[in-house]
């Protein structure tokens, strides 16, 4: 069979308007930060974007000094309808400059624009809008009457959703009046910095937000502060084991949003179209560098290969390329180090046993790439079950009754999230009612909305965030 070829449809770069290089931004401004700077490239093509400031210590400490400043002259002082008039306001501003703020995620990111254009910018002017309507309504977030601010946040963010886990972690903190200083991470401070241009534009005083750029150093020393009253942190278990041992005894509220190993359970009588739409869309979206990726494939054992075939023929037809592409399906790996990761655990996955089996797709010269990858006959004890991959590699696993599907979902460190594919309701609020997830999906996968919780158990993490309950890690209750 031969399939029509689609024509390259990229999107163009000449809607950003980008610096040769990007400053701190403290109180408002744009300063020199006092590190060495570093070069933010395209994974997609390894060419160099634009050089990014690292904050040192002191740096760090001015940009805490701010935030304070800011938080007890003039944020703590607004009322909620004020400071959900500016979050309004920055939420129009993500709106109006979306395809822009869009080509730069998948630019300096390497996720296919229709990701960034469709899911993650939408969900950031989303959340901000969100949790605008919060700003004025926290006697009813369940925390009593007047429940009050922390004050100052330590935010740091992963590389996977840039712009998206900025707003997850700015708009609550915002609108429950805190303060805030921000540290992306180091592939992906683009968005970021972008940002800050549309702090600047929304007028919000000086010191509300700050964001501090430069590798874990930075981060560490943000955590680390005195004079910061909260931390919020999302990435890898290691680092938030790291951050939780630093701030204990310290007084600091904590969240961590960390790592995860979801099981995608596809029982013998689900929607099998749409199953396994959802399994390609669970852990082949973004690449699989999502910290809730179905990446454990769970399926009823009489449907094992019907499914596994249909699988791999719909993976034939991704399209592996330019993320800047509007028919991408699959981007770029951010990283050099994520590929050497992803390629490790691949080739240890092989040598424990499982099978092997990767899309026929054209891998382009340059720049860090991965197929998309599926491992069958993956045993319960092999690493790939175990370890998070953070890459587009599905392990799948096979069970025969719903108890063996959750002992197996279940026997895992983690505990983010995961999937049940059955059409029959009853077994899907049973078995999820058995999973240790924080996040379960029925019948659908990786769906995102600013009104519902999401976090993890075990070592996925504490706390929770978006909802009111992400408020909650915001606030101290009230009478
Ligand atoms: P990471 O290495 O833990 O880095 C996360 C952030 O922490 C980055 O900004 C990083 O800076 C910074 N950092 C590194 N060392 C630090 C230290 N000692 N103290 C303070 N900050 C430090 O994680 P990643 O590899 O970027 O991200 C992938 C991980 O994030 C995965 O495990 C994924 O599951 C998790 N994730 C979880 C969620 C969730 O909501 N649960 C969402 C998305 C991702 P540099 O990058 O500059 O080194
Ligand atoms: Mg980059």
């Amino acid at each position: 069979m031969t399939f029509l070829d689609y024509a390259p449809a990229p999107e163009s770069t000449s809607i950003l308007h980008l610096r040769t290089s990007y400053g701190l931004f403290i109180d408002g401004a744009w300063v020199k930060g006092h590190g060495m700077p570093f070069a933010s490239i395209s994974p997609a093509t390894e060419r160099h974007i634009a050089e990014i400031a690292t904050a040192t210590a002191d740096d760090v400490d001015a940009a805490v000094a701010a935030a304070r400043r800011a938080y007890d002259r003039t944020w703590s002082k607004l009322s909620g309808a004020d400071r959900g008039k500016y979050l309004f306001r920055i939420a129009r501003l993500v709106q109006e400059r979306a395809r822009e703020l869009a080509v730069a995620e998948s630019l300096d990111n390497g996720k296919p624009i229709k990701e960034s254009r469709d899911v993650d910018v939408p969900l950031v002017a989303a959340w901000f809008f969100y949790y605008a309507g919060w700003a004025d309504k926290l006697d009813h977030a369940g925390l009593g009457a007047d429940p009050r601010a922390l004050g100052v946040a330590a935010q740091v963010i992963p590389w996977n959703f840039p712009l998206l886990m900025l707003a997850w972690k700015i708009a609550p903190a915002l609108a429950a009046g805190n303060t805030v200083v921000l540290k992306p991470a180091e592939t992906t401070s683009l968005t970021a910095l972008l940002f800050a241009e549309i702090v600047q534009q929304a007028e919000l005083p000086a010191g509300v937000v700050n964001i501090v750029t430069g590798a874990g150093e930075t981060g560490a020393a943000l955590v680390r502060h005195p004079d910061v009253d909260k931390v919020a942190f999302t990435g890898s278990t290691a680092v938030g084991r790291e951050i939780a041992k630093a701030v204990a005894g310290t007084g600091k509220k904590v969240t961590l949003e960390l790592g995860g190993k979801a099981a995608n359970i596809v029982f013998d009588d689900a929607p099998i179209d749409q199953a396994i739409e959802g399994i390609v869309n669970g852990i082949f979206f973004n690449q699989g560098h999502v910290c809730c990726a179905g990446s454990r494939l769970l399926v009823q054992e009489n449907i094992h290969d019907e499914v596994v075939d249909r699988l791999k023929s719909r993976l034939a037809t991704l399209r592996l390329g330019d993320p800047l592409d509007k028919n991408t399906d699959i981007g770029a790996i951010n990283s050099k180090e994520q590929l050497d990761r992803i390629r490790e655990l691949s080739d240890i996955g092989e040598a424990e046993g499982a099978e092997r089996w990767t899309a026929p797709c054209a891998i382009p010269e340059n720049g860090f790439w991965f197929a998309p990858t599926i491992f069958d006959n993956v045993s319960t004890s092999s690493r790939i079950a175990r370890e998070e991959i953070f890459g587009p590699v599905l392990s799948v696993l096979t069970f025969r009754t719903p108890a063996e599907a959750v002992a197996k979902a279940n026997n895992t460190p983690y505990g983010l999230s995961a999937g049940i594919w059955s059409d029959k309701g009853s077994k899907i609020l049973a078995v999820a009612d058995k999973l240790r997830a924080g996040v379960i999906w029925a019948n659908t996968f990786n769906r995102f909305d600013p009104a519902s919780p999401f976090g993890g158990y075990k070592e996925s993490g504490y706390g929770r965030e978006g909802g009111r309950q992400g408020l909650a890690a915001y606030l101290k209750a009230g009478k």
